[in-house]
Parts: structure tokens; C-alpha cells; sequence
């Protein structure tokens, strides 16, 4: 088998606090199979240069990024929904009258397109929160799976991995109205029958996997939440959930089940090792007691929580009781992993007035192995020996970056100075270029598709 060798100027490995210098990374069938640090083997400088059949990476190098939450097709709302006034909920408006061109075809070239922009901003895996089940008014497609296949066909054109967590969504609020208008698509009868459907799903390409989500407790009737939460666990898959976005969301809760949202999920069994928390914005101290007691993780949104003006999640509480956090674009106001995880702290900021609140590495973490083992990719995001190998090179040459020392990039690059994206061996992006896709020739043309 042929190894591929990369040189990387600076390389981001496990347990550093900052960037080493000179790291000759190689990997056989997409896995890492060595990772040495030049300078401190020994080698001299001399050495490097008569190096061959490397290939050479200029600047910054990370593990890959994973971008734990998303919803595909809101990125055809980008831009569309900043005028006027209103919230979470009158954006959501805006989203449903979305849905109503998508069909398994429709929501291929769009999804495709929104996973090679991911790929581009260094998105090396992706966990899309998928509840776009149904054809209009909940008529099923001749195969019921048919936007889930979509789905991890689109990720596969753009070269990135999926999770894709099939998500139960039944009922309108807490307390059990029904599923009407463009929610109807959202929905299979119950928990069983989602479970059905759902289990009669296998992704095709070694670059899936399946998981489950439950969209939240206005979605899910609390006596139907334990079968999501077995389904999950009988696979031994990652279950998700929206948790906590929305005060009234809360407030709701307490009215029909006199629980918090994370009370009524702990009471469900919703909560374990391999559950993630989607936002968790407004959560009391006794629901951070219990997400850190169940070993949850939490996927945070900035950018999105700020879009929708959902508020500040409590990052640094969270951390402090053990909680791993992750990182979502969730609506993909933005897709910019470097722009959630310095969000983290930049957040923490404006709530405390207080600067440092989480180092470089820290945030790292959140963007890379927290992520992608929230996703179930337990062997990914790291750069290190026996991991998958994903590489994400960030220049350090451009008018962002330029003078900006290596362990200072997650606060100054974006998206755009990616360079190099390497997704299980294979090079996906190069040059800053996306390799099979035209990103934004094909995101127009999907989302003119979507939006006429
Ligand atoms: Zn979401």
C-alpha cells in the first residue's frame, strides 16, 4: 500500500498547547501511520529539503473540523431572513415556507453544495439533524428513506462524512397538538414507526453512519421519548437533541410536565455518555447538575444563536462540571467553524466583561475531537498515529492571517484561508479550491432551484 506524506510548516497534535514546527504526517488507507516532528528528532533543516514525495503544507495544519450540527437545506435562507423585526419563532416561518420545493432531487444538488462549502471551510464531517422526511403533506416517497439516501449521497459527492441522525419530530408543542402545514412532512405517526423507518435505513459508502435525534420535547410526547432514546442505544448510535434553545421552550415544559426540558429528558433516559445537547442556551444550574452527572455532551451554535437572537449559551459553566462541548453552524447564517469556536470565548466576554475563558487548544477541541466523537467518529480529530486522516491547512500568508503567529489562527483566520483539506487520505480541497464541486456556482443554482 502507497503512503502519502505531507510536511506540514506547523502541525496542531494532541496535548499541545500550541502548534509544533516541521511535522512529517504520512498515512496508509486513510489512516495516520506516523507523525514525527522534525526538529525534535533530530533531523536538520537540510534534511528536510531533499525530502521526496512529500507534499508540502504551508502554514497551519489541524485535525479535520467537524461540524456537529446542521440542517442542510437552511442554507437557502442565508441572507434572506434580515429584514424586519421578529425571532426564533417567526424565522422559523421563514424556514418551513422553505421546505416546500424540496424534494429528493431538489435537496441532493442543495445539500451537495452546502457540504462543499463545509468542505472548503475545512468541515471534514458533518452531523445533519435530519427531520426533512416526507414528501408534501406527509406523503410518503416510494422509498421512505429517500432524503436520508439523498443526504449521504450529497456528502459523498463533496467528500466529507456524515452522520446522519434521523431525527423523530410528532407533535407541534409539549403538550401534544398536532403536526399541521409544512410540519406534516416532519412526521411518521410514533416513535415505533419512526424507529421502523429509520432502522430501515443502511447508508451506502464507508463515509456514513446512521444516528438518532429526538427535535426536541415540543416534537417528542414524553412517554414515546424512551423508545428514541433505546433505538439509539441498542445501536449503539449518537442521539441528539434540540434542548433548551427558547425560554418559552422551558416555560412550556414546566406548564405540562412541571420539569424542565432536561429534567423530563433525564426522567426518559434520554441522557448518557453518548447524547448530545443541541444549544442548551437557557439551562437552570440543577439542568447543568444533571447534563454533567449523564456525561452529556453539548453541540454549541454561535453563530446561529446570535442570528436568531436565541441568547448565550453558559460555555464556561458547562466546562466546568465536565460537560464536552462541540460546535454546530446549525442554520448556517454563517459555515465557519474558526468563527463558532472563538464565538466560545468571545461570548463568555461580552456576558462577564472578563477576558480568558478558554485557551486556543481548548476551543480546538471543541472544533475538532469533541465534534467529531460527538458524531460517533470516535477515531477522528486528532492528528495522531492509528487516527483517520484528516488534515486541514489554514495559510498563514493572507491579509487575515499574515503576521498572525500559529497559535493565534483560531482568532484570526476564517473560512476562507483553508487551503488544504485532506478527508481519510483522499485531498478534497486544494489551493483553497474545492476539487469536484464549484461551490458557488452550484449553491446559486440550488438554491434559485429552492427559492423561485
Ligand atoms: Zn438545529
Amino acid at each position: 500500500m502507497t503512503a502519502t506524506r505531507w510536511l506540514a510548516e506547523y502541525a496542531w497534535l494532541p496535548e499541545h498547547a500550541e502548534p509544533v514546527p516541521e511535522v512529517l504526517i504520512e498515512a496508509v488507507d486513510g489512516r495516520f501511520t506516523t507523525v514525527t516532528p522534525l526538529t525534535r528528532a533530530g533531523v536538520p533543516t537540510a534534511g528536510v529539503d531533499v525530502l521526496t514525495d512529500v507534499v508540502r503544507l504551508p502554514g497551519l495544519t489541524l485535525p479535520g473540523l467537524a461540524n456537529a450540527h446542521s440542517h442542510a437545506f437552511h442554507r437557502a435562507l442565508r441572507g434572506r431572513t434580515q429584514g424586519g423585526r421578529g425571532d426564533f419563532w417567526t424565522w422559523r416561518d421563514q424556514m418551513y415556507a422553505l421546505t416546500v420545493r424540496l424534494d429528493p432531487d431538489s435537496y441532493l444538488a442543495l445539500a451537495r453544495a452546502t457540504f462543499a462549502e463545509m468542505a472548503l471551510a475545512g468541515i471534514t464531517c458533518v452531523g445533519e439533524f435530519h427531520y426533512l422526511h416526507h414528501g408534501p403533506g406527509g406523503s410518503r416517497y416510494d422509498d421512505p428513506n429517500a432524503m436520508s439516501a439523498a443526504l449521504v449521497e450529497a456528502a459523498a459527492q463533496a467528500g466529507i462524512r456524515i452522520s446522519l441522525l434521523d431525527t423523530c419530530y410528532l407533535t407541534a408543542s409539549v403538550d401534544g397538538a398536532p403536526l399541521t402545514g409544512p410540519q406534516l412532512r416532519f412526521g411518521d405517526g410514533d416513535a415505533a414507526r419512526w424507529g421502523e423507518r429509520a432502522a430501515g435505513f443502511t447508508p451506502t459508502g464507508g463515509h456514513a453512519r446512521v444516528g438518532a435525534a429526538v427535535h426536541s420535547v415540543r416534537a417528542v410526547p414524553a412517554e414515546q421519548l424512551d423508545t428514541v432514546a433505546r433505538w439509539a442505544r441498542e445501536r449503539d448510535a449518537p442521539l441528539h437533541v434540540h434542548l433548551s434553545e427558547q425560554p418559552a421552550e422551558n416555560d412550556a415544559c414546566r406548564a405540562v410536565h412541571g420539569r424542565t426540558p432536561t429534567g423530563l429528558l433525564a426522567d426518559r433516559g434520554v441522557l448518557g455518555p453518548t447524547t448530545t445537547a443541541v444549544h442548551a442556551t437557557h439551562p437552570t444550574s440543577a439542568d447543568l447538575g444533571l447534563l454533567g452527572e449523564h456525561r452529556v455532551g453539548v453541540c454549541l451554535c454561535p453563530t446561529t444563536e446570535r442570528d436568531l437572537a436565541d441568547g448565550i449559551g453558559p460555555a464556561r459553566r458547562m466546562a466546568d462540571v465536565g460537560i464536552p462541548l462541540s460546535l454546530g453552524s446549525d442554520s448556517h447564517a454563517v459555515i465557519d467553524i474558526f468563527e463558532e469556536a472563538r464565538a466560545v470565548e468571545l461570548d463568555e466576554r461580552l456576558r462577564t466583561h472578563r477576558r480568558g475563558h478558554f485557551v486556543a487548544a481548548d476551543l480546538l477541541t471543541s472544533a475538532t475531537v469533541a465534534g467529531h466523537t460527538a458524531l460517533g467518529w470516535t477515531d477522528a480529530g486528532r492528528i495522531a498515529v492509528g487516527a483517520r486522516a484528516d488534515l486541514v491547512t489554514v495559510r498563514l500568508d493572507t491579509a487575515r492571517t499574515a503576521g498572525v503567529p500559529a497559535v493565534g489562527a483560531l482568532f484570526a483566520a476564517t473560512a476562507g484561508d483553508v487551503d488544504t483539506v485532506v478527508v481519510d487520505g483522499r485531498t478534497v480541497v486544494a489551493g483553497g479550491r474545492h476539487r469536484s464541486v464549484d461551490v458557488p456556482t452550484e449553491l446559486r443554482a440550488a438554491i434559485a432551484e429552492v427559492t423561485a
